[in-house]
C-alpha cells in the first residue's frame, strides 16, 4: 500500500485533514476531479486582484483555536464586510440597523426604530404556514417587502408565500449604527487569497487533479489504507436511492476599466426584477494598485443548470436521502467522510476547518 490515505478532494476539509495527517507521518494522495486545488474556495489572480471564483469568501469566526489556525497558513487583513443592498436605486445598509432604518423611515433614535418595527410586525396573526409571515412576524413588512422579499424570491426561485417558513429562522435586527455584517469577534480575508492557503496545507502530498475518484473507485482505493471522501455521497453509490437536490449560482465576470465600480465589496440587489442577487467587486477584498477591477454578478439558478451543487435542499425529503446513503456509507470498510458534500450540509468555512481538524484528532490521535 503506496499511501496511508487517499484523500478524495482538495477543498478546505480535505486539505485540512491532510495537513494533519502527513504532520503526523502518514502519506496522503489527493485526487480533485476539478482542474484545481481549493474547492470553493479557490481565488485567482487576474490584473493583480485576487478573484474568488465560486462566490464571494469572508473568513469570520468566534472559534479561537480555528482562527488561530489558519493565521499559520496566511497573513489575513482587517476586512470588515458591510455590505450595502440595493432596492431599485435606494442603497440601504446591511445588516440590519439603524442606518438602515434611517434611510427606510427617516428615524434617528433606536426606540423609534423600534416601536414601527413592533407595530408593523403585529400584521401576522395565525399560524406562521409560509416564509412571508415569519418574515413579517421578525421584522415587520417594510423591511420584509424592500430588502427580503426579491432577493428570497430569487435565491430560492419561488414565492414566498410559497416557501417553507423554516428558511429563515432568524433575521437579525441591530439598534445601533454597526454595518459590521458578522458578530464573530474574528474577520478577515487572507491577502494572497485563498488557493495560497490550500497550497500550504497540502505541502507533501501527492496531488492529482483533473480526476473523478468515481470514475475508477476501486483502483483509486486501491492504492491507500483508508479513503477519505469530501464529495457527494449520491455520487459516490451512483445515485441508486435518488439524486440530491440543490440550489445553485452561476457567476459573471466582467472586467471593468475603473479602479472603484461599486465602492463596496458587496451589493445585494434585493428587488425582484434584476436578474442577479449580488454583485461583488473583488478587488475590495485585499489591498491591490491595479488599474482596473474585476466585478462578479451572481444568478441563482438551478443545479440542472451548472451542474455545481451549492446550496443543499434540506427538505424532509433531502434530510432523507441523505440518511438514507449515511447508512450505506457505514457499511463501506476503509471509508471516511466529511466536508459539505458528503454531509449534505451548508457550512461556512470556519466550521470546515473545525469539523476536519475534529476529524483529525478522531482519526489520527
Ligand atoms: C456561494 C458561496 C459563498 C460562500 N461564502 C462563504 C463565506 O463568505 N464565508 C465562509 O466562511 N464560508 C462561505 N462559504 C462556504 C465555503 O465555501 C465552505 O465552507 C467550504 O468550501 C467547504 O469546503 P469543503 O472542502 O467541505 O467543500 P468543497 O470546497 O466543495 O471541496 C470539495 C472538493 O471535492 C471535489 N470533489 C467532489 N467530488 C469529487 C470526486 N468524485 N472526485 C474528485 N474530487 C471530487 C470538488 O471538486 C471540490 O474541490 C460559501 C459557500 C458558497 C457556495
Amino acid at each position: 500500500m503506496l499511501y496511508d490515505y487517499l484523500v478524495v478532494g482538495a477543498g478546505l476539509f480535505g486539505s485540512v485533514f491532510a495537513h494533519e495527517a502527513m504532520a503526523r507521518g502518514k502519506r496522503c494522495l489527493v485526487v480533485e476531479k476539478r482542474d484545481h486545488i481549493g474547492g470553493n474556495i479557490y481565488t485567482e489572480e487576474r490584473d493583480g486582484i485576487q478573484i474568488h471564483r465560486y462566490g464571494a469568501h469572508i473568513f469570520h469566526t468566534s472559534d479561537k483555536e480555528v482562527w488561530d489556525y489558519v493565521q499559520r497558513f496566511a497573513h489575513f487583513n482587517s476586512f470588515i464586510n458591510s455590505p450595502m443592498a440595493n432596492y431599485k436605486g435606494t442603497f440601504y445598509n446591511m445588516p440590519f440597523n439603524m442606518n438602515t432604518f434611517n434611510r427606510m423611515w427617516g428615524v434617528t433614535r433606536p426606540d423609534e426604530a423600534a416601536s414601527i418595527i413592533e407595530e408593523q410586525r403585529k400584521e401576522v396573526t395565525g399560524p406562521i404556514d409560509n416564509l412571508e409571515k415569519q418574515a413579517i412576524s421578525l421584522v415587520g413588512r417594510d423591511i420584509f417587502e424592500r430588502l427580503v422579499k426579491g432577493y428570497t424570491e430569487k435565491q430560492w426561485g419561488r414565492s414566498c408565500d410559497e416557501l417553507p417558513p423554516e428558511i429563515i429562522r432568524r433575521l437579525p435586527v441591530r439598534y445601533t449604527y454597526d454595518n459590521n455584517y458578522f458578530n464573530d469577534p474574528f474577520q478577515g480575508i487572507p491577502e494572497e487569497g485563498y488557493t495560497a492557503i490550500i497550497s500550504k496545507l497540502l505541502e507533501g502530498a501527492d496531488v492529482v487533479l483533473s480526476t473523478d475518484f468515481n470514475k475508477d473507485r476501486a483502483s483509486w482505493s486501491s492504492k491507500a489504507a483508508k479513503v477519505l471522501y469530501t464529495g457527494a455521497l449520491d455520487e459516490y453509490f451512483d445515485h441508486c436511492l435518488g439524486r440530491h437536490a440543490y440550489r445553485s449560482v452561476r457567476f459573471e465576470d466582467e472586467r471593468i476599466e475603473s479602479t472603484n465600480w461599486q465602492g463596496v465589496a458587496v451589493v445585494n440587489y434585493t428587488d425582484r426584477e434584476t436578474p442577479y442577487t449580488r454583485v461583488i467587486e473583488h478587488r475590495h477584498f485585499a489591498h491591490t494598485t491595479s488599474p482596473v477591477t474585476w466585478i462578479s454578478r451572481e444568478y441563482p439558478v438551478d443545479y440542472s443548470i451548472t451542474g455545481e451543487p451549492y446550496y443543499p435542499i434540506n427538505d424532509e425529503e433531502g434530510k432523507r436521502l441523505h440518511e438514507a446513503y449515511l447508512e450505506l456509507a457505514g457499511k463501506e470498510d476503509k471509508l471516511i467522510i466529511g466536508g459539505r458534500l458528503a454531509q449534505y450540509a451548508y457550512f461556512d468555512m470556519d466550521k470546515t476547518v473545525r469539523a476536519a481538524l475534529d476529524l483529525s484528532r478522531k482519526e489520527l490521535g
